[in-house]
């Protein structure tokens, strides 16, 4: 139903963004029941474009967009103006007074984010800056530990202008099955619970924690479980599912077809074809050669724009609705298919390279299996050169 730009690009991304707002949706029914679903649309909406996306999820009834840092923040609130828009990754030296000036909700964790914050409200006349405090329940990669809690929360005076709105966490063995990991996690998340109800803060509503593996697994209800025990509401922050890729979970979980719509079809389009004779190489230090007179496809895309090196002569690419293997190796900026057995391959054939073709489909977790690598490291590794079309 699309004609990118003309000329065609040599590369390009097309983003659904009704299937985002679908996905929205689903998920919303999927999480337990008056839970807030926070928009994750860190990296430039997982590589779907912020642009495109951030609006798209505020039309589908996303009140929250969450992203890593200040600076992306900053741009998600100049195409999001009137949604909340929390930075999960804290406050890097420096980033207060943007915080501030930009109506964001930043996650702290150090007793120098809140120093850092305090100051910036401050200096802005600001009385009242709403903050998520992260807790490190088990990750060890940011949150307070409940250790350090004690002094951090005694840093929230009533002068402060700082108000706890969040309790947050991140659990990092959602997709696995058992729930040990996250059980543990939501022993530790209790305790710190019980830690900040202790100091009392006025304006606490928010348990924050759970990703898409734990709004499509079990976390996601107790979380919502362990925040009505405190008379919490619910907070869950769905990235990957948004846009349309579930989880894997290992091993699979039991559980009825969920429904997500891939966002991203990811494209190019034959610059050339020629017949090449039984014997030649293709390719960087010929590790293809041709076992007959053959037929190849030069397509105008390679590792700079984030398809992955390691997919040469191991993985093939939809033209004309069938699989053409790739032959030898990914250049920079020149994949070769063989496409001997596919009739009729013309310049300018289109070809897909994650998404569907005819009745062949190329999800992202195959793209991503072929590669050795995940979904999100798929999605997020599409180069800035590949031009996000809306469709
Ligand atoms: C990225 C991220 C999410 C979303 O994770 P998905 O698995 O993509 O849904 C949620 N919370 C935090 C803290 C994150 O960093």
């Amino acid at each position: 139903m699309t004609t990118p730009l003309r000329p065609a690009p040599a590369c390009w991304a097309e983003i659904d963004t009704c299937a985002l707002e679908d996905n929205y949706g689903t998920l919303r029914g999927l999480a337990p029941e008056g839970a807030e679903c926070v928009a994750v649309v860190k990296a430039d909406a997982y590589g779907h474009s912020l642009e495109l996306c951030a609006p798209a999820a505020v039309r589908a009834g996303a009140k929250w967009l969450a992203v890593t840092s200040v600076p992306e923040a900053v741009l998600a609130r100049r195409v999001a103006p009137e949604v909340r828009i929390l930075a999960i990754g804290g406050v890097l030296p420096g980033y207060a007074d943007a915080v501030v000036e930009h109506g964001l909700t930043p996650s702290v964790w150090t007793l120098r984010h809140v120093e850092e914050l305090e100051s910036a409200a401050r200096a802005a006349g600001l009385g009242s800056l709403a903050v998520h405090l992260e807790i490190d329940t088990g990750m060890s990669r940011q949150g307070a530990s409940l250790d350090e809690l004690p002094e951090l929360l005694g840093r929230f005076t009533a002068n402060s202008p700082l108000r706890i709105e969040a309790v947050m966490t991140h659990f990092y063995a959602s997709d696995e099955p058992d729930g040990v990991r996250s059980a543990a996690q939501l022993e530790k998340l209790a305790e710190a619970l019980r830690m900040v109800a202790a100091a009392r803060p006025e304006h606490l509503k928010y348990l924050s924690a759970g990703a898409s593996a734990a709004v499509l697994g079990q976390d996601g209800r107790l979380v919502a479980k362990l925040a009505g025990e405190f008379g919490l509401r619910a907070m869950v922050r769905v990235g990957l599912a948004l846009y349309g890729v579930a989880p894997r979970f290992m091993p699979p979980l039991e559980r009825e077809a969920v429904v997500l719509k891939p966002v991203l079809s990811w494209k190019s389009r034959v610059a050339g074809v020629r017949e090449i004779p039984a014997g030649a190489e293709v390719g960087y230090n010929g590790t293809f050669t041709a076992t007959e007179p053959m037929r190849v496809a030069l397509l105008p895309m390679g590792y700079a724009d984030g398809f992955d090196r390691r997919l040469g002569n191991r993985f093939a690419l939809l033209v004309r609705g069938q699989r053409a293997p790739i032959a030898g190796r990914v250049s920079m900026d020149h994949v070769v298919l063989d496409v001997t057995e596919i009739p009729g391959v013309a310049v300018g054939d289109e070809v897909v390279i994650l998404g569907s073709q005819g009745g062949e489909t190329i999800s992202a977790y195959e793209l991503a299996d072929a590669a050795g690598t995940i979904p999100w490291v798929v999605f997020t590794g599409i180069a800035a050169r590949v031009e996000r079309v809306s469709v």
